[in-house]
């Protein structure tokens, strides 16, 4: 039998990987983001008319993004997710397709300008539909399905809303870690723990280092807003649309619930996490004990001074209000999306307050932000930065090292495949593995015989 890794190999994006033995199952189909995106122009190393199943372990684009072009290039297999990845890839997919669409179009007028040739888009949502015509199975956390030659089993990786790791038997067992996220996650359940097994490929994404705590970042984000609205300013929370949206949401909805939200209007100024926080309310069988609790008392996403910008007008209206506005927006690292408005509104205004969520990659607006910068050029103008910027990091979405390790460990594999991680960050969290198990670093496309 042979194990492919197709992807996510010293790198943190693309995963996907095949088991081949008579049926080649591929596990997850993502694309590759920074500094390694030119290879979804590639071709695919396979013929993807001759997968015969596809089973997705969660809805992030870097495990589900090239599922459009695996579709047009001929895979028509079936394809296993849990029901929340399915509903959430959805929108993912189209909301991807749109990016590729006008990063295609702007980079055909500039090509034209240069006599160059026309720049056709990785997918476009027509591609993204036909993708949906598919045979999606729905599975559950626990559920085993039997197929010819193999039978998997999908638990739950706490990760984001659906995720899951997945067990897969072939005589030999196979536990393929997809993403796995910290105990103590605000809105869904502390992921499972891996079974014995013969192979462990696990992710590595934080392989050196553990986050802090939750309830410390809660504090931090309850002070900064009473801090901004004391100054008179806004707050502006740049954040992704999936998970880290949504526990923002939870968040105020609590402090609302017990009296602590300061009098404020909130806006969540993003069509893409619209769509998805109606995909959590409608999922409260995924919940964990507490936002269960919470949902007995209604939507704990909902907070009665909550608006919804879908159309640009709605959200170009939010321009006028100068205080006492919590505006959080795509995208996360303020490379795109209608962040970067609120910024240009707000960011020059030393009564306002920025307060970064989430992990912001060298390179972009957002790390230049926090890492000080006192000027910034947006769409061409030049912006002082006057606002209170805060970063706030307990909120990460995957284990840290500590809880890596353990995790990892309850496997008893005879080989473990570290994964989706800088280099640096898999050789780390390899060499604390390494005292107990046969370790190994794939690289990009490398195959073993297992
Ligand atoms: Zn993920």
């Amino acid at each position: 039998m042979q194990l492919h890794f197709y992807g996510a190999a010293r790198t943190v994006t693309g995963s996907c990987f095949m088991l081949e033995d008579g049926q080649r199952v591929l596990v997850d189909v993502g694309m590759f983001q920074g500094s390694v995106e030119k290879r979804n122009y590639k071709h695919f190393p396979f013929d993807p008319s001759e997968v015969d199943v596809l089973i997705l372990t969660h809805s992030h684009i870097d495990h589900i993004g090239l599922l459009p072009k695996l579709v047009k290039h001929g895979f028509s297999g079936e394809i296993y997710a849990t029901r929340a990845t399915r509903e959430i890839s959805e929108h993912m997919l189209h909301d991807s397709a749109k990016v590729q669409e006008e990063e295609a179009y702007t980079l055909t007028k500039k090509n034209l300008r240069k006599g160059l040739p026309v720049v056709r888009p990785l997918y476009t949502a027509d591609d993204v539909k036909e993708c949906f015509r598919l045979k999606w199975r729905s599975i559950e956390y626990g559920q085993t399905v039997s197929l010819d030659s193999i039978d998997f089993t999908f638990r739950n990786a706490g990760h984001v809303l659906g995720s899951a790791f997945v067990e897969i038997n072939t005589g030999r067992k196979f536990v393929f870690s997809g993403d796995i996220g910290e105990r103590g996650r605000l809105i869904i359940n502390d992921p499972d723990f891996p079974p014995e097994s013969d192979y462990l490929i696990v992710e590595s994404t934080y392989g050196d280092r553990n986050h802090r705590s939750v309830e410390g970042s809660i504090d931090e984000l309850r002070r900064a807003i009473v801090h901004a609205f004391e100054k008179g300013g806004n707050v502006l929370i740049p954040s992704f649309a999936l998970e880290r949206t949504q526990e923002i949401l939870y968040i105020l909805h609590t402090f609302y619930r017990k009296g602590e939200l300061p009098e404020c209007e909130i806006f969540l100024d993003s069509p893409l996490a619209i769509d998805i926080t109606e995909i959590f309310a409608n999922h409260p069988e995924l919940y964990n004990k507490e936002t269960a609790e919470e949902a007995k008392h209604g939507n704990p996403f909902y907070i009665p001074n909550l608006t919804f910008t879908k159309s640009v007008d709605e959200s170009r209206e939010i321009n006028e209000v100068k205080s006492h506005a919590i505006i959080i927006a795509g995208s996360g690292m303020c490379t795109g999306g209608r962040i970067k408005h609120h910024l240009k509104h707000n960011l020059w205004r030393k009564e306002s307050s920025v307060v970064f969520v989430g992990y912001q990659v060298k390179g972009t607006l957002g790390r230049r932000i926090i890492d000080g910068a006192r000027k910034i050029r947006i769409y061409g103008e030049e912006i002082a930065v006057k606002a209170e910027v805060y970063t706030i990091n307990g909120f990460s979405a995957h284990a840290g090292r500590d809880y890596l390790i353990e995790w990892a460990t309850k496997s008893d594999a005879e080989r473990i495949f570290v994964v989706h991680g800088e280099f640096e960050k898999s050789q780390k969290l390899a060499s604390a593995l390494r005292s107990h198990f046969d370790c190994v670093i794939p690289e990009w496309r490398q195959s073993f015989s297992v």
